[in-house]
């Protein structure tokens, strides 16, 4: 089958002051229905500029889709017009961001959220959405779901916020979900509930997601196939488990070293030294080496390219 999303060389940059920064410099990636797609990186690797340049939600100016292609079932959106990536965001690839309540609106109650969400998708009177609304709330597995839905989003907790914000998404039958770090500010507990019933709503509605984060951990338990970025490129892309049982990039190694154990119910500190460049700040050579304990000479100097077949890495040492 078809990729349902299809991102081909896809570059988005900014341009600032100080010159122009490529926060996303040429990825690719695809998904296809029922598939659930991981896209791993520190935060300033590019992913959530990616997910708002396939969202049309840039900031632009600055931002700006340079070069590339985003095709969704098989048409081409990457320069589609405002009011038809609204019609898009409504009906077709929907997304949930990290921090629910900066999404939710305090002043109205879920319920009059939710029946606005179902009513720009669908011709339904008021009482029809209303009903919607509530089947959706218990979709997601909120309790007390007819109280619920006449509350405001500050009598809920995080976790049942963030439930919020996939019913929300789920209200148009969305192909595509896209989820940028959906479960950070939850903790550990309700992290996985919100990670099963995605995984749940993946099952049942076949919807398509990517997980964007910074937590290998997260993606493991999900996804078939990873991406893994850093300096707003791919360095690294294959199955889950070839990438967990061999991963090849120094910056993956170190990704899965950092995988906070679950047991010791803590963030373990970050294990990679350093921190990701600003983009465009490393003009020549392999964006990783200032950070990489396995840096020669050569990557410096040359830029790697990704290579490989069905798992593919961008570095030197693999170079053939
Ligand atoms: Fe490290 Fe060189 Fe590979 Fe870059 S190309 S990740 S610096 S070994
Ligand atoms: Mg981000």
């Amino acid at each position: 089958t078809d990729p349902v999303l299809d991102v081909k060389g896809l570059k988005t940059y900014f341009f600032t002051d100080d010159g122009q920064v490529p926060a996303v410099d040429g990825i690719d990636f695809h998904v296809k229905e029922g598939e659930i797609l991981g896209i791993v990186g520190e935060s300033g690797c590019g992913k959530s500029v990616t997910s708002l340049s396939v969202m049309g939600l840039l900031p632009s100016p600055p931002g700006k889709v340079v070069d590339g292609k985003i095709l969704y079932n098989g048409e081409d959106i990457t320069y589609a017009s405002e009011s038809r990536m609204r019609q898009i965001r409504g009906n077709d690839i929907a997304m949930i961001f990290q921090e629910p309540m900066t999404s939710l609106n305090p002043v109205f109650t879920i319920g009059s959220q939710l029946i606005e969400a179902i009513r720009i998708h669908r011709k339904c009177s008021k009482k029809q959405a209303r009903a919607r609304a509530i089947d959706l709330l218990k979709l997601v597995g909120l309790p007390r779901a007819d109280e619920l839905v006449d509350e405001f989003p500050h009598q809920l907790s995080g976790g049942m916020r963030q439930r919020v914000m996939i019913a929300m998404a789920m209200a148009c039958d969305p192909k595509v979900l896209i989820a940028d770090e959906p479960t950070t500010a939850l903790d550990v507990t309700i992290q996985a509930q919100i990670l099963d019933l995605m995984l749940k709503l993946n099952r049942e509605t076949k919807t398509a997601i990517i997980i964007i984060t910074h937590d290998l951990g997260v993606v493991a338990q999900m996804c078939q196939r990873l991406v893994v970025m850093y300096a707003g490129k791919v360095v690294e892309e294959g199955t889950v488990k070839d990438i967990y049982n061999n991963p090849k990039h120094p910056y993956t190694k170190g990704l899965i070293q950092s995988v906070p154990d679950m047991r010791e119910k803590k963030q373990r500190l970050y294990s990679i030294k350093g921190s990701v460049p600003k983009p465009g700040s490393i003009k020549k050579g392999c964006q990783f080496a200032p950070r990489c304990e396995y840096v020669m000479t050569d990557c410096l100097e040359q830029e790697p390219q990704l290579t490989g077949n069905e798992h593919l890495v961008r570095c030197l040492l693999y170079r053939e």
